[in-house]
């Protein structure tokens, strides 16, 4: 599965790096890219990935490969 990353030590899939951002279960997850910046508590490499955590809805959320920071486009208001 090329579109598995390792994320804080261990292989997830697009779906799962999406549970890890929403903290919750989500329907469908597109595949995992680079995010164009580096994470604001360690430096790391921030990966990115659109996500559906329900049918009406649909989410770009930011996490890094490194520690526990992330963030969600949701979360800017
Ligand atoms: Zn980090």
């Amino acid at each position: 599965m090329a579109d598995n990353r390792v994320v804080e030590g261990r292989m997830v899939t697009p779906e799962a790096l999406a549970e890890l951002i929403e903290d919750d279960d989500v329907m469908d997850a597109e595949p995992i890219t680079d995010a164009d910046r580096e994470c604001p508590d360690c430096g790391g490499n921030v990966l990115e990935v659109g996500y559906m955590p329900q049918i009406t809805e649909f989410v770009t959320g930011r996490k890094c490969q490194d520690c526990g920071w992330k963030e969600t486009d949701t979360d800017e208001d």
